[in-house]
């Protein structure tokens, strides 16, 4: 089945586009070019009955699956690349993902391909990693799903050969893969080509940047000469103009110029943290966070001593990291797409492309290494026009980066506090209060087991003597576990950080190492020590000496019981016993040094 191409009617569905809706999109005349100066995902709610998707002509299985996945209206880059799709032409679309791009190339090709009989695939889409490449396939599959016998195969490495293998032996539409892999099928013969007649580079300058140029030249001189080509790409540098020069004919060019529509729909904030103190601040924000998290940092190693640090803390984690295979990485997506977990710890490589309307909060735990990376991290939330937050840890050499990243993405990151001991606690107590009144709703509708709770309840009082308020009791306490429920609001310092933990960042690169004027007071029990912040530092002259003796003059403790000790710039950290005396801890909010 070849797919028609027609050049001459740009102009007529240029002006039509540019009549049905200037509000979202201006099309520029510039020769072969549509230029889209609206922002990306302006996906309009419109009314129930409203369906955008009319107009371009699709069948009514891709009509019903598009209904099936709330999708109402096309987004602007739907809007311009589906018509040109439609009528066999080549496109070259600058376009992020989160825009719609994949239905925008996915939805025309399956139409085309609806009734095809034929065993061989007829499409062939490239995408630089195995997540992007699960991620278009799933896309092609639930735009198919009520498309009578479509089938789409996902053929990447990481995995075992034999599925892909078998999959490819049986009647194939559409074949997503990653070049390595689908090289190899190619050369072994298990995947037949000679019927490709429409090829997709998806993020093509991914592919370029991790250096599948050749290995993409290669795939291109196997397929059939005549075929259409789509190139999407979220830049646009020589090298891939130069790849659309050499293979495209006379294609529609998209650009989607700016993502800034996109990221204002997520509330980009930042947190003045110093490195020893992340992963308390970490801690703290997820403390008064309800939904679904990703936590991005710079190494595997990273991920894994985070992961566990929550989990310690009770929170339900899961690390996503080159190391993890890749059948455990879907794994672990679908956990926390289903809410079986809430938060992900991942490098920048594992979480490409991931796609989880969940996650609700992007947490940049360590600088991005560039504009594009912290672009691709924060845009894990906010899709397709929900809103989502990202927050930056910022430390105090990085603050320049800040605002380097401000200005390339044009966008205010503005301050936030890290979560003091008040709003922590205020929402220790909402989220009780929300669990007890769930649980007791649950009984109520659920007559057996309000049944047994009366039972039981009768139980306690008669055989065992307890009144109802030991009773009620009782069961908070089972609700809250052994830990402390409320912490102390009064802390003057802005931190108590367990020594443990942060020795534990230290070991992992993560700490603080660069301690001046330090006294290293290391051959103690870590355990049995906690970490104050005093808010003098080098700026008042203070030494190690002067924070000892005034320790040991105001209080009972004996020189020899304080551990390390660190001055910085505006504030001091000391180690002191854990679990000290109100009194003392008083008499330490108080401090006075040097006078
Ligand atoms: P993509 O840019 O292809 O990665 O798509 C980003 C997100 O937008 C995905 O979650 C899609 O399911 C969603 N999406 C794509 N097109 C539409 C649409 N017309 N209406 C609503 N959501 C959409």
């Amino acid at each position: 089945m070849a797919l028609k191409k027609d050049s001459n009617s740009l102009g007529s569905e240029q002006e039509k586009s540019q009549n049905e809706d200037s509000s979202l999109l201006e099309f520029k005349n510039l020769d072969n070019k549509k230029e889209i100066e609206s922002q990306l995902l302006e996906v309009s709610k419109g009314d129930d009955n409203e369906n955008g998707f009319l107009d371009f002509g699709f069948n009514q299985s891709i009509l019903n699956s598009l209904k099936n996945k709330g999708y109402k209206n096309p987004t602007p880059i739907q809007k311009a690349a589906i018509p040109e799709l439609m009528l066999g032409r080549d496109l070259l679309g600058q376009a992020q993902t989160g825009t719609g791009k994949t239905a925008a190339f996915a939805l025309p090709l399956i139409e085309k391909l609806t009734d095809n009989k034929e065993l061989n695939a007829k499409v062939l889409v490239m995408t630089p990693t195995r997540e992007l490449a699960t991620q278009v396939a799933e896309s092609f599959k639930s735009y198919s799903s009520e498309s009578s016998n479509f089938k789409t195969v996902a053929i990447y490495g990481g995995t075992d050969y034999r599925n892909q293998i078998s999959a490819l032996k049986r009647k194939v539409d559409v074949v997503v893969g990653t070049p390595g892999r689908i090289m190899d099928h190619i050369r072994q013969g298990t995947f037949k080509i000679k019927d490709i007649n429409c090829l997709v580079l998806d993020e093509a300058d991914e592919m370029l940047n991790m250096g599948f140029l050749e290995d993409i030249e290669w795939i291109i001189d196997q397929l059939p000469e005549n075929k259409q080509m789509v190139l999407f790409s979220a830049t646009m540098p020589n090298e891939i103009r130069n790849i659309a020069k050499k293979y495209l004919n006379e294609p529609a060019e998209i650009l989607i110029k700016s993502v800034k529509k996109e990221t204002q729909l997520i509330t980009q904030r930042y947190i003045n943290v110093q490195r020893h103190h992340k992963l308390d601040a970490l801690k703290r924000i997820l403390e008064i966070t309800n939904e679904g998290v990703i936590i991005f940092v710079r190494t595997k190693l990273l991920t894994t001593s985070i992961a566990e640090a929550l989990e310690n803390s009770g929170h339900s984690v899961a690390v996503l990291n080159g190391d993890i295979p890749q059948n455990q990485r879907e794994n672990t997506v679908d956990r926390l797409k289903k809410g079986f977990i809430d938060i992900l710890v991942a490098t920048d490589v594992a979480a490409r492309g991931l796609d989880v309307e969940r996650i609700k909060l992007v947490i940049n735990y360590d600088f991005p290494f560039d504009k594009e990376t912290y672009t691709h991290r924060i845009g894990r939330t906010g899709r397709a026009g929900r809103s989502g937050e990202a927050i930056l840890f910022v430390n105090q050499r990085e603050k320049h980066f800040l605002r380097n990243l401000e200005n390339s993405t044009r966008n205010k990151i503005v301050e936030i506090e890290i979560p003091n001991n008040k709003i922590i606690n205020e929402k220790r107590m909402g989220k009780l209060i929300s669990s007890l009144n769930k649980s007791s709703l649950s009984q109520q509708n659920n007559e057996e087991q309000k049944a047994l709770m009366i039972d039981i309840l009768d139980t306690l009082r008669e055989k065992y003597s307890m009144d109802e308020s030991n009773i009620a009791m009782a069961a908070i306490n089972l609700a809250i576990g052994n830990k402390s429920f409320f912490m102390n609001e009064d802390e003057s310092w802005i931190y108590r950080q367990n020594s443990s933990d942060r020795n534990r960042s230290s070991r992992n690169g993560n700490g603080n190492n660069r301690m001046r004027n330090t006294n290293r007071r290391n051959n103690y029990q870590n355990d049995s020590f906690e970490t104050y912040k005093f808010n003098f530092g080098r700026m008042d002259r203070v030494r190690v000496a002067n924070i000892i003796s005034s320790i040991c003059n105001s209080t009972n403790i004996k020189g020899r019981s304080i551990g390390k000790i660190q001055i910085f710039n505006d504030y001091s950290l000391v180690d002191l016993p854990k679990d000290l005396h109100d009194e003392v801890r008083k008499k330490l909010r108080n401090l006075k040094i040097r006078s």
